[in-house]
């Protein structure tokens, strides 16, 4: 490991990576090399968890190669010096900022998007002009190998490399010194990041998870909202950061709301032949999430095959934030019901929780939307669907407290992986000698009058 970071430090100081053509070049190769790949990507993935060529492309490729062509067509400005006022205190003289690579990268994936959650915040890194050392999550096996194949074979080590292993490597890479870290996964191991990089005072961004409450007003295109929810809930088997993890609905409009579920869930048809379903990760998870479902709540589904890796999409009733499902996020295709009667009492119950990561309002009424964007801290969110807000690269996508530090996509990532250098450039044609020894009452009126001139 320390090897390879010593290299990437020397070729990182040849500058090479400063040359923006340069990186437009390797971001190409890079695109160029997934799309060569696309078959064996598909195999990967569908062998790790049976993720369909449709989702790998709607919710994988298709988001990374968007970052690709987005980032190579603005590029050249989002890298440009930027000139800004000067003060009248330092007139004659010129005020401007360089955005600078960071230098070597740390960048570490989850297995959920395994493709997308690696490759996205490394083309943000690339871009930004810095070399990146990549460590894919181990629990998806073939998604993992396939990634260091493609990845080790086309750059060079030098510049981009993926490191593959669980724990032990991964914490032998924390122990190396980065200009960056970033991680994607959970809260618990984001904790253990951060420690790392605070021994180097690294700065990190931490995408991290949490409990994203979906809340439904009385007030609502009911049949709509429930389709982009169900949509929402259940795509990759609920095994998505973003996914909406509980529901708060208005007790007047429960019936329908259910009927309008249930429904759509049957309509959905979720089954891994039908592409539209996948597998639960593994044992572990399979046994986690099976302990969360309350035999006495089901009100639809519940059921579970430990051969296939499967959980039917579930719905519980009759749940209150006491529940032993209300404790962690769910990660998972169960999706428990909260009934309310007053709106104050339902924010007020998410404020006692860590600030989720992402948060859905299903209303039609913009009273409604504003009181819970005002009073409800959360990372990123969307009015009237889910996920989707994460599909558009100009919104900044990360989370906020335990949901996470720091975010991407677009500019965004380009900003994460780079210091905003600022200079101010002085005149030498002449110096007043204001500031200068000896002092006087006369001086500091002149100073404070030009401090607060506004230009
Ligand atoms: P995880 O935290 O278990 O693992 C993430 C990565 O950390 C993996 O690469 C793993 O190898 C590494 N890791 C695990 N334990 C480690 C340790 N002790 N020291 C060093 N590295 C370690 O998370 P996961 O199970 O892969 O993903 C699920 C979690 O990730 C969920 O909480 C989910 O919400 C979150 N997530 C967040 C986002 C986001 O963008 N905010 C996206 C996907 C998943």
């Amino acid at each position: 490991m320390h090897q390879i970071v010593t290299k990437q430090k020397t070729f990182f100081q040849t500058n090479v990576t400063k040359d923006i053509s340069f990186r437009i070049e390797q971001l190409k190769k890079l695109e160029r090399v997934l799309k060569e790949n696309e078959h064996f990507l598909n195999q990967a993935i569908f062998s790790d968890f049976k993720k369909s060529e449709f989702d790998n492309y709607t919710t994988e490729l298709g988001i990374i190669y968007t970052e690709i062509n987005t980032a190579c067509k603005k590029l050249h400005k989002w890298a440009s010096t930027k000139r800004v006022t000067t003060n009248f205190l330092n007139f004659p003289g010129k005020s401007y900022i360089i955005p600078e690579p960071l230098g070597i990268t740390l960048i570490i994936g989850a297995w959920n998007y395994p493709y997308q959650l690696s490759i996205s915040p490394a083309i943000a890194a690339i871009a930004a002009g810095n070399t990146v050392i990549l460590s894919p999550s181990e629990i998806s096996v073939a998604t993992s190998a396939l990634l260091a194949k493609i990845i080790n074979s086309t750059f060079d080590p030098a510049f981009f490399k993926v490191v593959e292993g669980g724990i032990p490597e991964t914490t032998e890479l924390l122990n190396q010194k980065f200009d960056k870290i970033f991680f994607t996964g959970s809260t618990t191991v984001g904790k253990i990041i951060y420690e790392a990089a605070a021994k180097n005072l690294t700065p990190v961004t931490l995408e991290l998870g949490g409990k994203s409450p979906v809340i439904i007003d009385k007030k609502c295109n009911l049949k709509i909202c429930v389709k982009r929810l169900v949509w929402a809930k259940f795509l990759n088997a609920g095994q998505t950061c973003i996914a909406p993890d509980y529901v708060c609905v208005d007790a007047s409009i429960k019936t329908e709301f259910l009927k309008q579920l249930t429904l759509e869930i049957k309509a959905s048809n979720f089954k891994i032949e039908n592409s539209n379903y996948v597998q639960i990760i593994n044992e572990k998870n399979m046994k986690r999430l099976i302990s969360l479902i309350d035999p006495e709540k089901i009100y639809l589904g519940g059921t579970y095959n430990y051969e296939e890796n499967t959980i039917e999409p579930t719905v519980l009733t009759d749940v209150s934030f006491d529940d032993k499902i209300m404790e962690d996020e769910i990660f998972g295709p169960i999706l428990p019901i909260i009934t309310y009667k007053n709106i104050d009492e339902i924010i007020a119950q998410i404020k006692l929780k860590p600030k989720p990561l992402a948060c859905y309002i299903f209303s039609n009424k913009n009273a409604f939307i504003k009181k819970i964007e005002k009073e409800i801290s959360f990372g990123s969110g969307a009015i009237n669907d889910a996920i989707m807000q994460i599909s558009n690269e100009n919104l900044p996508f990360g989370g906020v407290g335990q949901s996470g530090i720091g975010s991407y996509h677009g500019e965004y990532g380009f900003k994460t992986f780079s210091h905003y250098k600022s200079i101010l450039k002085k005149s030498t044609l002449f110096e007043p000698n204001l500031k200068y020894f000896p002092l006087s009452d006369l001086k500091l009126k002149i100073i404070k009058f030009l401090m607060h001139l506004k230009l």
